[in-house]
């Protein structure tokens, strides 16, 4: 039998952002022929050359010989590169699919599991709510995919002595990594909930949908809210169900009793395990116990104990500009919730707070917005708009909560402008200045007692850089108010 050296295969990166590079390298690392292409040249590009790659340009059609195309989520599937590679015959994989090909083996000679969280919204505050649950049970653990490293960063990391850095991996997976991805197959897995949500990249509903399921296909456990009917219908036809609830938990559940969290499905006794107090999770709303119950779903299904469950869980602290108490102004709480990017994510914000200044809009993205808002229409004290797409909402506000009273700041109408976005009077005004003028707009609505939120079910790139930037600008402008 040869010994010898695996003769190098020929694979195309296509798109060179964080993970397409990380995929480049470990390509190179492995002993492949690696030939690189992206819209513009990547910072990345001197880097990845002098390691050995070659740089192709721009193309549109496949080069020939390949063996792999490795594509970025950034890439439509529609793109000509993708389509003419998948009609030659050459498979296409995301950078998941390359990671869980190239994992190393432990010193058991299995790799390490890989328990995977995919949804709409709440992936990153659940994955990493269950790498502190691994954490603290005593794993070597890590939160890896669309948050934190690139995950064939991960699973290739080796200590100095040569074995794996990690044994086990909380992955985040969004549709469109999902969407390129055949063989993985976690420990566990888990879909959060299932939106209207990149439409656009997908085709159709029922393409994001399916891109979602994918998570579930080859895994022993499928997890679920019970609340989200998409999600939980995805995980009813499997053999080893598990769906969480913030009612009192049925076999098979995990959920709430007595204002405690609960494992009932992977305990044994008719009561189930305690994991811990509600009031001891350090992130409010409904919407984060949710995350907290999937994150122990799928930390009990790693065999961590319900003390340790608990423990990781009580010492989770929020992700930035995810539901962040900025400060307190004359009596009134200013939260950050900016990664509140699509209205299926706001409406889980407004429902942590009785009484709302809603700082609303932003690039809708497509999105409907009239369910959304006749929804949390009863908790409005006021409303704020702002963006591109403000006069949408405010055309849904003027149907289902009239006598709400609103403030339109003009802003973002002229696409993504960073610093000088033109209002509609025609003055330049910066995305700070935007964001002062929102927020004391804002303080103005608000009574003590009630909460101003951020939580804009719209994307930020007509006005801030990203979510990041907006929030930044929010908090900014509300200490500046204190
Ligand atoms: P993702 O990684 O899926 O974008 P995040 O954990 O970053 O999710 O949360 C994004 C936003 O989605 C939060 O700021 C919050 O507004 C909302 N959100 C979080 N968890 C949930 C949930 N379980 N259901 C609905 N909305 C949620």
């Amino acid at each position: 039998m040869s010994t010898g050296p695996r003769p190098g295969r020929r694979v195309l990166v296509a798109g060179l952002g964080v993970s397409g590079a990380a995929a480049a390298r470990a390509l190179l690392a492995a002993g492949d022929e690696v030939l690189l292409t992206d819209a513009a040249e990547p910072a990345v590009l001197g880097e990845l050359v002098g390691a050995g790659a070659t740089w192709l340009g721009p193309v549109v059609t496949p080069p020939p010989g390949l063996d792999l195309v490795v594509t970025s989520p950034g890439w439509r599937p529609d793109h000509p590169l993708l389509v003419g590679a998948a009609r030659t015959g050459v498979e296409v994989v995301g950078e998941p699919e390359l990671a869980w090909r190239m994992r190393l083996p432990g010193p058991d000679g299995e790799p390490a599991p890989w328990y995977a969280v995919t949804g709409t919204n709440g992936k990153t505050t659940t994955v990493t709510m269950l790498e502190a649950v691994l954490l603290a049970g005593g794993r070597r653990a890590v939160a890896a995919g669309n948050v934190g490293r690139p995950l064939v960063e991960v699973v290739t990391a080796r200590e100095p002595d040569g074995s794996p850095s990690f044994d086990a991996v909380a992955v985040e997976l969004s549709s469109f990594q999902l969407h390129w991805s055949s063989t993985i197959a976690p420990a566990a897995a888990a879909v959060l909930n299932v939106a209207d949500d990149h439409v656009d990249w997908h085709g159709s509903p029922e393409a994001y949908r399916d891109a979602k399921a994918r998570v579930l296909a080859l895994t022993p456990v499928a997890v679920a809210d019970a609340g989200d009917p998409v999600a939980s219908g995805l995980v009813r036809a499997h053999p080893h169900p598990v769906t969480v609830t913030l009612r009192e938990p049925a076999p098979g559940q995990l959920g709430v009793r007595a204002g405690a969290l609960v494992d009932r499905a992977f305990s044994e006794g008719p009561a189930g395990e305690l994991l811990l107090e509600a009031g001891a999770l350090q992130v409010a709303g409904p919407h984060n116990l949710t995350n907290a119950l999937v994150a122990a779903a799928l930390g009990r299904a790693a065999g961590v104990s319900p003390a340790d469950v608990g423990r990781g869980l009580a010492g989770f602290r929020g992700g930035a500009h995810r539901n962040v108490l900025v400060a307190t102004v004359d009596g009134v709480d200013f939260v950050d919730d900016s990664k509140a990017t699509n209205p299926h994510a706001a409406a889980a914000s407004l429902a942590g707070y009785p009484r709302v200044v809603w700082i609303a809009g932003g690039l809708l993205k497509g999105a409907d917005v009239d369910q959304l808002v006749a929804q949390v229409a009863p908790r409005l004290a006021g409303v704020v708009l702002l963006g591109r797409d403000r006069e949408q909402l405010a055309r849904s506000l003027a149907r289902h909560a009239p006598s709400v009273p609103r403030t339109v700041v003009p802003s973002g109408d002229h696409g993504a402008v960073v610093t000088g976005v033109t209002g509609g009077t025609g003055e330049r005004v910066s995305a700070e200045d935007v964001m002062r003028q929102v927020v004391s707009a804002a303080a103005r609505l608000a009574r003590p007692g009630d909460t101003v939120l951020l939580a804009p079910a719209a994307a930020s790139m007509d006005v801030f850089t990203d979510y990041g930037h907006r929030g930044r600008a929010f908090a900014d402008a509300v200490r500046a108010l204190g």
